[in-house]
């Protein structure tokens, strides 16, 4: 088993970067990448403590670029260098631009009746960088709110009143930033694009695909049987490498369990090889590219 999406407290997840590896190797999975939300805080110690059990780490990151009113658009980067400067520089700006939006929800929030403050979701995010999740976790606990959908629907979620949104990087320039970090941009959960067929989702792909978009998550945790299908064989057709993981949030998304879901999911660790694979193709390019010397074993 494996999964290659995942969130620590490093953004949105419950567990500590430590705490998931610990529990990825319980359950036996033999490769995990960590994706968290705009940030990469949590790849140093996962790594630290993947490399301590001898466990298969990805560092990864999950980028939310700009998109229509409706959707949701979010690009998986894996193998990124989370040391790269033009990286480092350009997820500074999106934390900033978090910081300057948190403050925006709750004078809303207060508006509509919600009486929290900056510091109760400060609390719950624990140290790690300020999400949506907080928000609802610091209404229900004020008993604003009874369920984390509930806050979402009626207060927080797109297009509901207290809704705030952040700046993001377009589609191109996530993958940009994605590539120039060494990475593997995968587009992530194609349904929260919210397009209405077949057809419209295959011609952004190929769009994307043009940009330097190099797989698609057709495993995710929410997904039927037919619509995993739909997307395997779509990215068979373009092109695109397949790729899967459960999302896992710990606490914050009970339901979904790491490494399966909701329960029956089974990502197939061909995807991480090929992935491996893909990766070390997309190096060797870039180091011909700008004309450095290859050592014989490829790398
Ligand atoms: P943020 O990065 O602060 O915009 O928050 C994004 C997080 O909010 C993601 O982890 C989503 O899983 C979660 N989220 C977004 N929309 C909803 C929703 N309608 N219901 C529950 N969780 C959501
Ligand atoms: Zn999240
Ligand atoms: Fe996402
Ligand atoms: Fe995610």
């Amino acid at each position: 088993m494996i999964d290659l999406h995942t969130h620590t407290t490093a953004s949105d997840g419950s567990l500590s970067p430590e705490e998931l590896i610990c529990l990825a190797n319980e359950i036996g999975l033999s490769g995990i990448a960590i994706t968290d939300h705009d940030t990469t805080d949590g790849i140093a110690p996962a790594k630290a403590e993947a490399e301590r059990i001898g466990m298969l780490f990805v560092p990864g990151i999950e980028i939310s670029a700009e998109y229509t009113e409706q959707g949701t658009m979010h690009i998986l980067g894996y193998f990124v260098d989370e040391k790269n400067d033009y990286f480092e520089e350009t997820l500074l700006f999106l934390k900033e631009s978090r910081k300057q939006r948190n403050p925006k929800m709750i004078k809303l929030l207060n508006e509509a009746g919600v009486y929290i403050t900056m510091d109760d979701v400060v609390q719950e995010a624990g140290g790690g960088q300020v999400g949506r999740p907080h928000f609802a976790k610091a209404m229900i606990k004020k008993g604003f709110c009874a369920s984390t959908p509930e806050a979402f629907d009626k207060y927080i979620a797109k297009g509901a009143p207290c809704y705030v949104n952040k700046e993001r990087l377009t589609p191109k320039d996530s993958i940009d930033l994605i590539r120039r970090a060494g990475g593997v941009p995968v587009l992530a959960h194609p349904k929260t694009l919210k397009l209405p067929n077949k057809k419209d989702l295959k011609s952004l792909l190929k769009d994307l695909k043009k940009m330097g978009l190099v797989g698609l998550e057709c495993y995710y945790f929410s997904n039927t049987k037919e619509e995993e299908a739909n997307s395997i064989a779509l990215a068979r057709e373009l092109g695109l490498l397949i790729s899967g993981g459960t999302d896992f949030h710990g606490k914050n998304k009970p339901k979904v369990r790491l490494g399966v879901g909701l329960g029956n999911m089974n990502i197939p660790e061909y995807i991480l090889d090929n992935l491996i694979s893909m990766h070390e193709k997309m190096a060797v390019n870039s180091k011909v590219q700008k004309g450095e010397e290859i050592q014989p074993d490829g790398h």
